[in-house]
């Protein structure tokens, strides 16, 4: 007998009928004797219209506000799973994060996980219960509610399964694992079998969405198993792993990800003076607003070039920062740019390998796209392109690198 964390997602739960699926699930596992804990998201799209109905208040509506409104509709989920477990004749409770209670600090829309107490659940484990727990919320010391940043039901999932010691958290979501790029983008990605913990973290970090980066974070440092799974296909999915498979045999790049939600902001003509780059980025970090690559041009005429990116909604906040650091510093002038993507090629493999960010600058030169910016570490290579061509320089990446599945397979 098992303990196991099972998260659905938001169009897994997306109509009663997809919910009393899930509920018939539960059951086949409960049938087998397993212990059940199920995380819930809100239904699909709900997450977004509840931000809406803020944003039609007040374009940046307090963030205590809008944790106490977004958590609902994880609220309505535990609920209706909670109904519809009792009615296939499953013993079912559910709870709010509070509730369980979920503890975390206050930063409202980003906050993070501190502790679990878990002895509620516990107790209604013995009993003989399925628990349900909204995903995606938690409390601070205050009482207040609190969220955990877009995509963070994966979060709890992972967390409840580090704090219940359970045998496995499965991520059921819309497709059957982690592929090798999305692929709703990519019609010839191919589930991976397994990733490493340090490769799944570059892909979440990078853009892929398929697991929010905070849980693979918690699964690697709690060592629990994770794996991703189809919520209504039959199927290994992908489990994500500690060991890495000898290095020989490693693929260069296990997958490609991106992301089109960043911006880019350049002020040109800066005097190139010692401290100058923590003159521009110093009020930028004070005002909160994170920075991801960075570039500073080489100098001419004693002035250089300095870019960075940033997420696209600080891109306002960091322009106007900018243009008042430039005209403090002298600088000639600032210029921004909403329409980018960033592509990156991850893959632990590359430790092992020579000549693969080349390899990436050849396909994208082939195809005619001009990048923008460039930053590697030990595990990836990131380029900044215009966005329009980001469909484009992912598919001409996956075949470059070798990850098309051959064709006829039914991936
Ligand atoms: P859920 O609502 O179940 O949490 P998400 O929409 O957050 O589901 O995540 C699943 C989606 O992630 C898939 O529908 C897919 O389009 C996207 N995705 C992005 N990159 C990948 C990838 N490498 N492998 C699988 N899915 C990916
Ligand atoms: N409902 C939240 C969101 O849409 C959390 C989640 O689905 O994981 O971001
Ligand atoms: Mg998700």
């Amino acid at each position: 007998m098992a303990l196991i964390v099972q998260k659905f997602g938001g169009t897994s739960v997306g109509s009663v009928e997809r919910i009393e699926q899930v509920a018939a699930k539960v059951k086949k596992f409960r049938d087998n004797g397993d212990d059940i804990v199920v995380v819930v998201s809100a239904m699909s799209g709900e997450t977004n219209r509840l931000i809406d109905l803020a944003k039609q208040i007040s374009d940046q509506p307090v963030p205590r506000e809008l944790d106490v409104m977004v958590s609902t509709g994880e609220q309505v989920t535990i609920a209706l799973l909670a109904m519809a477990l009792i009615k296939v004749g499953v013993p079912a409770v559910s709870y709010t994060g509070n509730q369980v209670r979920i503890h975390t600090d206050s930063a409202h829309g980003k906050a993070r996980i501190l502790q679990i107490d878990a002895q509620n659940i516990r107790r209604d484990l013995e009993a003989g219960r399925v628990v349900v727990v909204a995903g995606f919320q938690g409390v601070d010391e205050q009482g207040n509610i609190t969220t955990l940043g877009r995509g963070g039901s994966d979060t709890t999932g992972v967390a409840l399964a580090a704090a219940l010691k359970a045998d496995e958290c499965q991520i059921y979501t819309d497709v059957d694992g982690v592929y090798t790029t999305d692929p709703r983008v990519v019609a010839k990605a191919q589930r991976l079998d397994r990733i490493t913990f340090e490769e799944m973290l570059e892909m979440a970090s990078l853009g892929s969405k398929v697991l929010q980066i905070r849980a693979v974070e918690f699964a690697g440092k709690y060592s629990v198993p994770l794996r991703v799974l189809h919520s209504f296909q039959e199927g290994p999915g992908t489990l994500i792993t500690l060991d890495e498979e000898d290095s020989m045999e490693q693929p260069i790049i296990s997958g490609i990800a991106f992301n089109r939600d960043e911006a880019k902001l350049t002020i040109r003509g800066v005097p190139d003076t010692p401290g100058v780059a923590f003159k521009i980025l110093g009020p930028i970090s004070s005002a909160n607003v994170e920075v991801d690559m960075i570039v500073q041009n080489v100098a001419h005429d004693n002035t250089t070039d300095f870019t960075f990116t940033v997420h696209r909604n600080d891109y306002q906040n960091g322009l106007q920062i900018l243009e008042s650091t430039a005209r403090e510093i002298g600088a000639r002038e600032v210029i921004g740019d909403t329409d980018i993507a960033k592509v990156s090629i991850v893959g632990v493999g590359m430790r092992s390998h020579a000549g693969v960010a080349s390899r990436m600058f050849e396909a994208l030169a082939k195809e005619n796209i001009n990048i923008q910016m460039i930053s590697t570490s030990e595990i990836k290579v990131s380029v900044v392109i215009e966005e329009k061509y980001l469909e484009l320089a992912v598919r001409a990446l996956h075949t470059a690198f070798e990850l098309d599945a051959p064709a006829g397979t039914a991936e």
